[in-house]
């Protein structure tokens, strides 16, 4: 498994796929290389997380987006012929990905969970499959092996301070035939449930968007956040997409999840995997979340989450 690249947007994303990549490189005993845009932070922040290279990309025009990097990018990688190329399964990423994947005419492997060189040195990755209902294991023939791995599969890369390793930039490439013509912020919370110590998740079973304030004030006692499944973010549109749990939404990885009036989709636990404790208040008894919960209570969450508000106070002294 000789050189490893890295693509990334964001420092967060290039330090937690460093973690994978400088495993492999490990194994390997190539160069890691990571790419990642010049306003991203100190390259040697990365080079303390195991790479030996960091390529900075310079600052774009307002009209380009990061694609715009594909041609370059693509002449970058056949130069360096590495075993393997990792981007983070972002907007941006999964584009480039495939883009790029087209230009080298090798195969892509999207949202890996896991990557690990087998007894040949063969590159095998899995993946959810069916919506999250079985784990998919595939390998890719072509050089180099393309992947993309969610954010938050793996904890940022430990740093070793006094590592060594070369620092270089690519200009801008010129204005390609795709133009930005403008940007617009996406309504976003603020809150980030990904990392929160307690969520409290809200679904259809609640009747009114006026009661989410009783989830809020469930979240508040707890001193936690609140998030929801896909229909509250996306078909309803009483929270923002980024609190939505699961498949296309978060991965959470929260000491207790509460979820009330959740029903427990495969797409919707997919998101809770790295959760503690689970919890759940629904009304009907045989609801997929009971078996997936560590604590159920089968009831109608307007009788249930005042009573649990009431005696959490009570417990904490409030
Ligand atoms: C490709 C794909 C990706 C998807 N990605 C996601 C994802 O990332 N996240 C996600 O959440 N979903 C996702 N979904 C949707 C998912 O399949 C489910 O439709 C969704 O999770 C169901 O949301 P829900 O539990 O809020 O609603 P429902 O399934 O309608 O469940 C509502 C529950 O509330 C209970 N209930 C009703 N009233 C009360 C009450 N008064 N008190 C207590 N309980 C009550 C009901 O018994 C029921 O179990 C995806 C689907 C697909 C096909």
């Amino acid at each position: 498994m000789a050189g490893i690249w890295i693509i990334a947007e964001k420092k967060e994303l290039a330090m937690e796929l460093l973690t994978p990549g400088g495993q492999l490189d490990a194994a390997g005993g190539g160069r890691l290389t990571v790419v990642v845009p010049e306003s991203e932070g100190d390259p040697a922040d990365y080079i303390a997380a195991g790479a030996d290279e960091v390529a900075l990309l310079g600052r774009l025009s307002e009209e380009m987006s990061f694609s715009s990097w594909l041609p370059a990018l693509a002449e970058e990688i056949k130069a360096a012929d590495p075993a393997a190329v990792l981007l983070a399964a972002t907007f941006r990423g999964r584009e480039l990905a495939a883009r790029l994947a087209a230009r080298l005419e090798t195969g892509l492997a999207s949202n890996c969970l896991t990557l690990a060189a087998g007894p040949d040195g063969t590159l095998v990755m899995e993946r959810l499959a069916y919506g999250g209902a079985a784990l998919q294991r595939v390998a890719v023939t072509g050089r180099p092996v393309m992947a993309t791995i969610p954010p938050r599969t793996f904890p940022p890369a430990a740093t070793v301070p006094g590592r060594e390793g070369t620092v270089r930039r690519l200009p801008p490439p010129p204005a390609d035939s795709l133009r930005v013509l403008a940007r617009k912020e996406k309504e976003r919370s603020a809150q980030d449930i990904a990392a929160a110590k307690t969520v409290v998740c809200v679904g259809r079973g609640l009747e009114k968007r006026e009661d989410l304030e009783l989830a809020r004030q469930l979240a508040a006692v707890l001193g936690g956040e609140i998030g929801c499944t896909r229909p509250i973010s996306e078909e309803l549109r009483w929270l923002p997409e980024n609190l939505c749990i699961g498949l296309s939404g978060v991965q959470v990885k929260p000491e207790l999840y509460l979820g009330l009036g959740v029903s427990g989709q495969i797409q919707h636990l997919t998101g809770l995997r790295g959760a503690r404790l689970i919890c759940a208040v629904n009304r009907d008894p045989h609801a997929p979340i009971f078996p997936a919960a560590d604590l159920g209570i089968v009831g109608d969450l307007y009788e249930v989450t005042p009573i649990l508000i009431a005696e959490i106070k009570k417990a904490r002294g409030g």
